[in-house]
């Protein structure tokens, strides 16, 4: 008899390990494989590293297929055109199919540019660091940039749920024009749609709020907190500040000579708009076992899961999923599909607790939420130059695990023993 097929689809930050834990989980009872758009691993969290050349793309891109070889999964580049979930089959972009018996749903955030007239990369008129390819795309924007400087204006958008890359982004580049001697030619304006600085999607998390306005502020990058971005011109942003009531309150024409806004978030095309499978944005909705309630069959984890907002705002803002959550919810789905395959129901559920890493290049601040949604049980943050080589200690030990087809999570450890609060047993 055929072995049981279990998919993965999307081979980023979440795929890659789940893929490797869940091959380790199942023991050779069942066939597992990957179906990814790209032959190419990038590790995202070190993008805003690639924007200012502090990395070169391909040391923080590993190719996967020899790995997968070498572990005995099944992959495929083609990547996935559309999931037809009611007959448990993807459909590739060449036209082919891969049927399967469980498919695990990891495909990120599809970027929504478009919502914003005048946004993003392709076309816009901001840059991306979303992307490693729209990093290094970044990287040579600021070079011209750096030639000719100006005014930035960096942060994230109307209903965005990635705030951490957006301050990191904002404090490398004030790190990497001081280095250049250049930062006293360069005014520079935070945006957000966040109801207060160090909200970060999670209504602060310890002193996030006092910690990253200080910085700020040290820093002299003013900002602008509930601001909708109206649309982008070349070297203009059309800024709306809104007030408690939702109403804008006042209008800011803010000039640019560089410019990276974080875009809202929705689920990719091929998964989104499947009745029972997906909410109105796209993402795919699951219990506390990660497993949609329509389509048993089918589990998600990582950016590209449901989650509601942690509460009202005037602007919308959207949870971040981190790096630890995303291992905690692999590390589930991994222990569901075991007991899955011994025909049983499945129990694991994921911690979804927040442990971040926000590193400026000469220093950085770190946090812990547990759980993610307040009121919490644990609700830490500090700063120093340990989180900047606590990042760099992240980047090494993820890619060397990606490299060598092992999942092993990196965030439990961090938080027990990197940040010394080993009493907490997350
Ligand atoms: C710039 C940036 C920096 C971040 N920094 C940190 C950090 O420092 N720490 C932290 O904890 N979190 C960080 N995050 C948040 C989060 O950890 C990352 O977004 C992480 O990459 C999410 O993992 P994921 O697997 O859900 O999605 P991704 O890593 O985006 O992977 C999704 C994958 O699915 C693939 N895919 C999509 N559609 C298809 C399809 N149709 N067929 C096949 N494949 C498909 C994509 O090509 C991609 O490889 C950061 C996020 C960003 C954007």
């Amino acid at each position: 008899m055929d072995k049981p097929k279990i998919v993965v689809l999307g081979a980023g930050l979440g795929g890659t390990i789940a893929a490797y834990e869940i091959n380790a989980a199942v023991k050779g009872r069942a066939e597992v494989m990957m179906v990814s758009e790209s032959e190419t691993y990038s590790f995202v969290p070190s993008n805003p590293w690639v924007a200012v050349r502090w990395r070169e793309p391909e040391a923080i891109q590993v190719h996967l297929p020899p790995i997968f070889a070498k572990k005995k999964i099944g992959f495929t580049a083609l990547g996935a055109k559309r999931l037809h979930a009611s007959e448990k089959r993807l459909e590739l972009n060449d036209g082919s199919s891969v049927n399967y018996d469980y498919l695990v749903i990891v495909t990120g955030p599809d970027l929504a540019f478009d919502e914003i007239e005048g946004l993003g990369p392709h076309g816009g008129h901001t840059v991306s660091i979303c992307q490693t390819a729209h990093a290094s795309a970044a990287a040579e924007a600021f070079e011209r940039f750096v030639e000719n400087p100006g005014p930035i204006v960096v942060g994230a958008v109307q209903g965005a749920s990635c705030y951490g890359p957006a301050y990191e982004f904002a404090l490398i580049l004030d790190t990497e024009l001081r280095r250049r001697k250049i930062r006293d030619k360069v005014p520079m304006t935070f945006v957000t749609a966040e109801p207060y600085i160090g909200h970060l999607g999670l209504d602060g998390v310890g002193d996030t709020k006092g910690l990253l306005e200080s910085e700020m502020r040290e820093r002299h990058i003013k900002w602008i907190t509930n601001a909708k971005v109206a649309k982008v011109e070349a070297g203009m942003m059309h800024v709306e500040e809104v007030g408690e009531d939702g109403a804008v309150k006042k209008t800011h024409d803010l000039p640019f000579g560089f410019s990276m806004m974080l875009p809202a978030f929705r689920g990719v095309p091929a998964v989104r708009g499947i009745e029972g499978l997906t909410n109105p944005r796209g993402f795919i909705l699951v219990d506390k076992h990660q497993r949609n309630p329509a389509f048993p069959e089918i589990f998600a984890l990582g950016v590209c899961v449901a989650i509601p907002p942690t509460g009202p705002t005037p602007v919308p803002v959207g949870v971040p999923k981190t790096g630890f959550m995303i291992e905690s919810m692999v590390t589930a789905i991994a222990a569901n599909l075991d007991m899955v395959l011994d025909g049983k129901e499945p129990t694991a559920e994921a911690t979804w607790n927040a442990v971040c890493l926000a590193d400026f290049g000469d220093g950085g601040v770190a946090f812990v939420a547990q759980p993610q949604i307040p009121p919490r049980n644990v609700n830490w943050s500090a700063s120093g130059k340990w989180v900047h080589l606590a990042k760099i200690g992240f980047e090494k030990y993820f890619l060397r695990k990606v490299r060598k087809g092992e999942s092993e999570p990196f965030y439990e450890k961090l938080a027990l023993h990197v940040m010394g609060i080993r009493k907490l047993r997350m």
